[in-house]
């Protein structure tokens, strides 16, 4: 019941493990590992890049991304590095064109994600009007992999479903889920730079320690796509 008491005013939602917990990092400082040659133009290399860059900034810094060595291929692994990636070889429906897996522990911290796009949707990829928008299937994707589920309003990035033809930019209703998961790591960071003078290097540590806190054994593979129709 309490669920849909709250659910009037929440249109986005958490991810969660089969216990109810909402997942996200613990430490927001999050290196990914991007298959470059995958990549089906250099355009779409700029894209994937720019899409983290925006969820950075929607963050105000708080979520960090770093691009760490590249890999050859991206795969769905349970290998402690995220991997972002382009399948040519793809095992889901035609349909679905991006997949987000998620490994998190028992209280719902993020371990690890993956984030696999298929190299050629129906359609394709590009701005036309039976075309694929990449851009949006990249926001919707990355928000998965910040621990977003999906959102039933329908122009948001993290709605399950996008047309050909259609693009969705970072919605209110996805920032506001956002800053539910994250935002105690802003205020964190707000009152740390404010108490800068004497203390700051205190505190500094002090946020410093809890973002380094262990993800102690992965419990739970949690996996989310997005369907074109
Ligand atoms: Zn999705």
């Amino acid at each position: 019941m309490i669920y849909w008491l709250t659910a009037a005013a929440l249109a986005w939602s958490p991810q969660q493990t089969p216990s109810g917990e909402s997942v996200q990092w613990s430490d927001p400082l999050i290196q990914f590992h991007f298959a470059v040659d995958s990549a089906p133009s250099p355009e779409a290399v700029k894209l994937v890049r720019e899409a983290f860059a925006e969820w950075e900034t929607a963050s105000n810094g708080v979520i960090q991304f770093t691009e760490g060595r590249p890999i050859a291929r991206a795969r769905d692994a349970e290998d402690g590095r995220n991997h972002v990636g382009f399948l040519t070889e793809w095992e889901h429906p035609s349909t679905t064109l991006a997949v987000t897996r998620l490994r998190v522990d028992s209280s719902g911290t993020i371990a690890e994600f993956d984030l696999l796009l298929q190299a050629d949707p129906p359609g394709g990829w590009g701005e036309g009007p039976s075309e694929v928008d990449l851009a949006s299937t990249l926001r919707h994707e990355i928000g998965h992999a910040l621990g977003l589920g999906h959102s039933h309003i329908r122009e948001a990035a993290m709605f399950d479903r996008v047309r050909a033809g259609e693009r969705r930019e970072l919605h209110a209703d996805d920032l506001e889920g956002l800053d539910a998961l994250y935002g105690d790591l802003q205020d964190a960071d707000t009152q740390a730079s404010c108490s800068h003078v004497g203390t700051f290097p205190m505190w500094w540590l002090a946020l410093a320690l809890v973002r380094r806190r262990r993800v102690s054994g992965i419990a739970e593979s949690l996996h989310t796509d997005l369907s074109t129709r």
